[in-house]
């Protein structure tokens, strides 16, 4: 395929759309850079399909603008702004072939703007070549399974030569190894086409893995937009730590710099103001050794596979560990044990939790300080 980059920045300004009396999308702004990855991430219900549905235009804004290139494109109609669409249940025109489903969008254009015939069998070629289906060209969709019927769907949407390529949950309904490995290959297809993308998920797997920058979606609002290394290592918001993997969330209450428990055991240090506060703290990161004074008991402890997943209580409290299986078989760890436990990074938020609220401590310094607790 020739690899013209196709290069359209979007941005959202200030968009509300309301249904009635819920506000499914609360004055987002967002700007999607021309050529990049962008992933949607939030729960179901968080906004992302209107999000998509407006940028594409299919659905209008009550307020806020929406800009393809610097210009205007809430008031160009659908063909015009050149989208392409992957949906989770893209029907492909079942009486038609493979390859006359991808040529579709070419032999509809209008006369003036239409290739010449041997050109369209040419492009399409090339386009299940990228998308690797040129041998199932005759099949018709009913012959395909679950992930090439995706693939074929995104050729069809790449025929077009879309300014924007926008992506909702187009592997939700595959299984989960079909899923990963559909994830590697579009991310392997965005670095040959490089044509700004749009990507909605709800998993943040899948949205970790694929994307250039994460947005984050709650309830119509952006929670946090950044790289998928920054969002997860440094939150912006509870739900955004608590969305993106496991985790362990903790009362608790900071005192001369210690995180201590409601029993006394100190998880580890911050530079914060003392108080009432939560801590979140994820499975991977809570340290432990046996120890006849620790406050710990091993509960419950799963030691197959290569991390084993163990359950401490402290008094009521009832903390998610995952350690190397190894180290847990090194230790001796075995239910009814009692250890000591501590946390090698985390995350403290001061009370009350308000949605938003700047958390205290970030990034690695606070992670030094969380492993040396006493
Ligand atoms: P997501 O894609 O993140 O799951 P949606 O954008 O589909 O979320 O929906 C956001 C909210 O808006 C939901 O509460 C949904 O019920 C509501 N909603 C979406 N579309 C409509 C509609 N056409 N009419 C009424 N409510 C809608
Ligand atoms: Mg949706």
């Amino acid at each position: 395929m020739t690899a013209t980059p196709m290069t359209t920045a979007i941005d959202v300004l200030n968009v509300t759309r309301q249904f009635g009396t819920h506000r499914a999308l609360d004055r987002v702004s967002l700007d999607v850079r021309a050529g990049e990855l962008l992933a949607l991430l939030g729960p179901s219900g968080s906004g992302k399909t209107t999000l998509l549905r407006i940028i594409a235009g299919l659905d209008t804004p009550d307020s806020g603008r929406v800009l393809f290139g610097g210009e205007d494109a809430l008031s160009r109609k659908v063909p015009e702004r050149r989208v392409g669409f992957v949906f989770q249940h893209y029907a492909l025109f079942r009486h038609m072939t493979v390859f006359e489903n991808v040529a579709f969008g070419l032999r509809v254009r209008p006369r003036g703007q239409r290739l010449a015939r041997g050109e369209i069998t040419r492009r399409v070629e090339e386009l299940l070549h990228l998308v690797q289906l040129d041998w199932l060209a005759d099949r018709y969709p009913t012959q395909l399974s679950g992930g090439q019927r995706q693939r074929v769907a995104l050729a069809r949407a790449l025929a077009i030569e879309p300014s924007v390529l926008l992506l909702d949950e187009p592997f939700g309904a595959l299984d989960a190894k079909v899923r990963k490995e559909l994830r590697r290959w579009l991310r392997n297809l965005h670095e040959t086409v490089r044509v700004t993308s749009v990507f909605v998920t709800h998993d943040q797997e899948e949205a970790l893995e694929l994307a250039d920058r994460v947005v984050v979606m709650a309830e119509g609002r952006i929670e946090q937009v950044g790289p998928p290394a920054e969002v997860y290592a440094a939150p912006a918001t509870e739900f955004v730590h608590e969305f993106l993997g496991d985790t362990n969330r903790l009362a608790c209450r900071v005192e001369g710099g210690r995180v201590l428990l409601a029993d006394g055991t100190c998880l580890g240090r911050v530079e914060a103001a003392s108080g009432d506060a939560v801590a979140y703290v994820r499975p991977h990161d809570i340290t432990l050794h046996p120890a006849g004074d620790g406050t710990g008991i091993v509960r419950h402890a799963q030691l197959a596979g290569p991390l084993a997943r163990l359950i401490v209580e402290i008094g009521p409290v009832s903390i998610d560990v995952a350690i190397a299986a190894d180290a847990a078989v090194m230790l001796g760890l075995q239910r009814g044990d009692r250890v000591a436990i501590g946390a090698r990074a985390g995350m403290v938020f001061p009370l009350p939790a308000a949605r938003g609220a700047p958390l205290m401590p970030v990034g690695r310094a606070l992670s030094l300080a969380f492993a040396r607790a006493t």
